[in-house]
C-alpha cells in the first residue's frame, strides 16, 4: 500500500500520541517509553528524524534492540490485529492528522475485509462449540484418546467441523453472506472425514484459515 510520505510525516511528528500506552517521558531530544518487546524502560523514540521507529537499549537480553527498532506502524498493526488500511486509520486517530477521504473501491475493499475477518471468526467460535455437543462428542472422544486434556483443547482452540451444510446454515442463521462462498470454505467442503479443526492465524493473531 503507498501512502503519502507527507501523511506519514505528519503522523510520525506526533509519534508520542501513539505511544500512550508505553507511557513517554519527554528527555530532551527522544520520549523515553516502555519496550514494547521487552517491557523494561530502556526504549525510546526520538522527537525528530525519527522516521516512526521504536528502539531499545538492552542489547543482548531483547530482541527488537538486535534489529534496526520496530516501526510504530508495524507496533499498532500487531498490536491491534489491523490490516494496512486500517493501521493507517488508527495512526491518522491517534495522532489527529487529516486523511483524504477514501475512495469508494478502497471503502468496498474494506468492508469486504472486514467481513471475511468477523465470518471466520464467528465460524471459528462455532467450531469451537460443537466439540462439545453431541454432534462433536466423537471427535471429542478420539482427542481425548489422543491424551489431549480439556485444557489442552481450549489452549489450542480445537474444534469440531460439523460439516459443510450446517457451517453455512449457522453462518447464515448469523445474518452473514454466504453467496459467494468465501474461498476459506471451498476447502472445508473438501474436508471428508476429517473433523477436527485448528485455525491458522497471521502474526497478529487473525485467523486466515482451518
Ligand atoms: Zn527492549
Amino acid at each position: 500500500m503507498s501512502v503519502d510520505p507527507a501523511i506519514l510525516e505528519e503522523i510520525y511528528d506526533n509519534a508520542i500520541y501513539i505511544v500512550k500506552d508505553l507511557n513517554p517521558i519527554d528527555k530532551g531530544d527522544r520520549y523515553v517509553i516502555d519496550c514494547p518487546e521487552c517491557g523494561k524502560r530502556e526504549a525510546w523514540i526520538y522527537k525528530q528524524g525519527a522516521m516512526g521507529r521504536i528502539f531499545c537499549n538492552r542489547k543482548d537480553k531483547c530482541t527488537l534492540a538486535q534489529s534496526n527498532g520496530l516501526s510504530l506502524w508495524d507496533y499498532v498493526q500487531r498490536k491491534e490485529g489491523l490490516d494496512q488500511q486500517e493501521t493507517l486509520e488508527r495512526l491518522a486517530f491517534y495522532t489527529r492528522v487529516y486523511l483524504p477521504s477514501l475512495s469508494d473501491d478502497q471503502i468496498q475493499a474494506m468492508r469486504e475485509n472486514r467481513n471475511k475477518k468477523d465470518l471466520l471468526e464467528e465460524s471459528h467460535r462455532y467450531f469451537r462449540e460443537s466439540l462439545f455437543t453431541e454432534d462433536g462428542a466423537k471427535t471429542l472422544e478420539y482427542l481425548k484418546g489422543r491424551g489431549y486434556t480439556e485444557k489442552d483443547i481450549k489452549t489450542m482452540e480445537l474444534g469440531h467441523y460439523p460439516g459443510y451444510a450446517n457451517t453455512l446454515k449457522h453462518l447464515v442463521s448469523m445474518g452473514f453472506q454466504v453467496n459467494p462462498i468465501p474461498e476459506v470454505f471451498e476447502y472445508a467442503k473438501r474436508r471428508g472425514e476429517y473433523k477436527v479443526v485448528f485455525p491458522y492465524g497471521d502474526l497478529s493473531g487473525n485467523i486466515k484459515a482451518f
